[in-house]
């Protein structure tokens, strides 16, 4: 079995907790209207013949080597994309092999959470995995499909399988002015994190034009002074780590 790669970068400190090898998958079922990584949507197949020179098919083994070399300066790898997760089979693979390897080593995942992670034939991805960073876009299931193509009855279902299990790092919501009510989302969002875990981490991240597809959305970026009031909101939820970003 072989993963659809599309890029590696061997030091993050970005994508969860200390220093840590990301890998960016290829694919993703979203098309979001602010997608950061459009170049990352299209999906592959291990033997599609177009796929283009700067996309990898890689083996287990050779991520393993890339690991090996800078295994002793991190403590974990991400798994990124596009959408890591829909390559679940090669992941948990891939993470048995990292754990037998380095058993310091932690694997996190960074997910829309779309596919139904509930199902018994993925128990053993959810127990390899150490913890997931969950996006939940939006809240409201049609303002979910108009920022990303798709609904997110999963999304929630996901959230609280992963969330009563201990699995999750943080959640977190892109924050676009003028498209949905970002009040009412943040609202409800944070609500729902509190039913369950009022110390979990929610990260606000302001929207920003960056590989944005300008044909696809003209939007600007939030006011801290916004991002402020929203942080409010969710503080007033009885939520204790909220994260501008
Ligand atoms: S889920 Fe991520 S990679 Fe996929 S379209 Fe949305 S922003 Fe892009």
């Amino acid at each position: 079995m072989k993963g659809i790669v599309n890029k590696i970068i061997p030091f993050s400190n970005v994508d969860g907790p200390g220093n840590r090898l990301s890998i960016f998958f290829q694919g993703c079922n979203y098309d979001c209207l602010y997608c950061h990584n459009p170049e990352t949507i299209e999906i592959f197949g291990e033997k599609s013949e177009n796929i283009p020179e700067d996309i990898s098919v890689m083996s287990i083994e050779k991520i393993l080597e890339e690991i090996e070399n800078v295994a002793p300066f991190i403590s974990g790898i991400t798994v990124s994309g596009g959408e890591c997760s829909l390559q679940w089979r090669f992941l948990t693979e891939l993470f048995t092999e990292i754990k037998k390897n380095w058993k310091r080593l932690t694997c996190f995942v960074d997910s829309n959470c779309s596919i139904p992670l509930w199902p018994e034939e993925k128990k053993k991805f959810i127990d390899i995995l150490d913890k997931v960073m969950i996006d939940i876009k939006a809240f409201d299931k049609k303002d979910h499909i108009l920022m990303t193509g798709i609904s997110n009855e999963n999304v929630i279902r996901n959230f609280k399988y992963l969330v009563e299990l201990g699995k999750i790092y943080e959640v977190r919501t892109v924050i676009v002015p003028e498209i949905i009510d970002n009040e009412k989302t943040v609202d409800n969002i944070s609500k729902l994190i509190a039913e369950y875990d009022k110390s979990l981490k929610y990260k606000i991240i302001k929207y920003r034009q960056n590989g944005v597809r300008e044909e696809v959305l003209k939007a600007y970026t939030p006011s801290e002074e916004y991002m402020k009031k929203l942080k409010k909101i969710a503080e007033k939820n009885g939520l204790s780590n909220v994260v501008i970003v």
